[in-house]
């Protein structure tokens, strides 16, 4: 059976919210496609493969769907995103669309962030200095990558002064996950401008969640191994079965990929095996303080960076939604240190370095604490990818079909988007379309990636 364009995507906007499982299959059997992984990248492939009324396995090793974009209601009983938070570019967030054509409500971040210098804030002209230095040194290094790929480190102005440690944190660590001396300056400047942010008060990952509904997902189903040049198409095996597909989409991240998580038999040609080296995942943590009655005197949303003068820093996002909920995020090399160490130590970091600021005991005045620690989750093994220098084009090999039977998706599989929920999104629509369209399940061209208007800024 082929459908056209028009009725492909019109019973792919009918899947919107509800999709009584069309065509999955228990853990074992035959299906068109088979999808790896149940985060963002996963459940967008899935809808797409169920809207054509194909038969597909959509296996998710966790015992919950999301990957890295979840909600817990439970730990302090108002929504709580572990992973993704930040919606970013609303106005074209694949999420986003779906959430406001479905009545779902997201509200605009707050423009903008305070800086705090000690137990004070910046001044006018002292934010003025931060923030034309921080755009000077993002042009540093965009001049640097028209040229040749280096470190962003290598690229940034000389002359930053006091502010160095400040803009090497907020571009580094806080918005790629790494130091900034680990992040090629191509990769960066490629990636889309996120500076336009909207958030949802059931979470991202609630949002996301919703976006499953009717989808038929086989929780707690690794994929272990993959045989990919059989004649009939692609097997996989997992703990509850044999599933025989025309056609797999992998989204586990470049992480799991790397460390082994999937045996893929014949092993993935050197090509692709080398495009997930240059892609690792870099470190990005929160540790999540409930903090009642306010203590650090801050709107809802609000979003804080300290002048720092070292890597031993974090950016603060306090009374999430409106809730006591206050959110310090660490990244990079000191962020995966922290981490490594364990909870504790996280969260006394995070209210030492709170104290240090707003000069309280927050020891005494935090009610409940929670920190992740994503460098650890087994099937994840990190944040989100971050090309190494001279590793951006890995992001395009990766979209390359391996034998017309294997797709890799996910967000370190989006030129721009790379570490976002939106950029899995698209990916692994994509992924399932061009899929769909080798396997003669539809007739449509591969959609054309979205052309964005570019700005040079590009942190939160
Ligand atoms: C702390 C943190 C904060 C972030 N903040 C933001 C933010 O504010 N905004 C934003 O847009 N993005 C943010 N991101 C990035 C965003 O979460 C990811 O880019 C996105 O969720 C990745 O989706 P994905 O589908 O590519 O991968 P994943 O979400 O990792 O999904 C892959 C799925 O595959 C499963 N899997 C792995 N191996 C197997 C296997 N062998 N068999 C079956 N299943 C398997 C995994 O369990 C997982 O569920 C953040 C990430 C982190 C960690």
């Amino acid at each position: 059976m082929t459908v056209n364009r028009r009725s492909f995507l019109a019973a792919a906007a009918a899947a919107a919210v509800t999709n009584p499982a069309l065509g999955a299959v228990p853990a074992s059997g035959d299906v068109d496609i088979a999808i790896i992984g149940a985060g963002a990248a996963g459940i967008a492939a899935a809808r797409r493969v169920a809207a054509t009324n194909r038969r597909y396995a959509l296996l998710e090793a966790n015992d919950v769907v999301g990957g890295r974009c979840i909600t817990n209601n439970s730990i302090f009983g108002v929504p709580y995103d572990v992973g993704a938070h930040w919606i970013h570019m609303p106005d074209i967030n694949p999420v986003a669309k779906l959430a406001k054509q479905n009545g779902l409500p997201t509200y605009a971040a707050p423009r903008g962030q305070r800086i705090r210098i000690g137990r004070r804030y910046a001044r006018e002209g002292e934010l003025e200095e931060y923030l034309a230095l921080s755009v000077r040194s993002e042009r540093a290094i965009a001049d640097a990558a028209r040229k040749a790929d280096i470190s962003c480190a290598q690229a940034l102005p000389k002359d930053l002064g006091d502010w160095r440690s400040t803009i090497d944190f907020v571009l580094g660590p806080y918005s790629c996950g790494r130091d900034l001396s680990e992040v090629s300056a191509v990769d960066f400047t490629k990636s889309d401008e996120r500076d336009i942010d909207a958030f949802s008060k059931i979470g991202y990952g609630g949002l996301l969640a919703k976006f499953t509904g009717g989808l038929q997902v086989q929780l707690g189903t690794p994929a272990r191994r993959i045989e990919w040049t059989g004649r009939q198409g692609v097997e996989i095996d997992t703990a509850k079965g044999v599933i025989r597909a025309r056609a797999a989409i992998v989204t586990a991240s470049t992480g799991a990929l790397a460390a082994g998580k999937i045996k893929f038999i014949p092993d993935l040609p050197k090509r692709q095996q080398d495009a997930i080296s240059k892609l690792p995942l870099g470190s990005y943590e929160h540790i999540a303080l409930d903090l009642p009655d306010n203590p650090l005197a801050l709107q809802a949303d609000d979003l804080m960076f300290e002048k720092s003068n070292n890597t031993h820093t974090a950016g603060l996002l306090a009374n999430v939604s409106g809730t006591s909920l206050c959110i310090v995020d660490v990244g990079g090399k000191f962020g995966r240190d922290l981490a490594v160490r364990g909870e504790e130590e996280m969260v006394d970091f995070a209210t030492k370095w709170l104290g240090d600021l707003y000069g309280s005991n927050f020891n005494k005045l935090v009610k409940r604490a929670s920190a992740t620690r994503w460098y650890n989750e087994p099937w994840v093994l990190g944040s989100f990818s971050c090309a190494t220098v001279g590793g951006q084009p890995s992001r395009r090999v990766l979209m390359e079909p391996v034998n017309n039977r294997l797709w890799f998706a996910g967000e370190a599989v989006h030129e721009t988007l790379w570490g976002t929920v939106g950029g899995a999104w698209e990916s692994g629509d994509r992924a399932a379309v061009d899929a769909l369209r080798r396997i003669g399940a539809i007739a449509a061209p591969p959609p054309e990636t979205p052309q964005r208007p570019r700005v040079q800024q590009r942190a939160r």
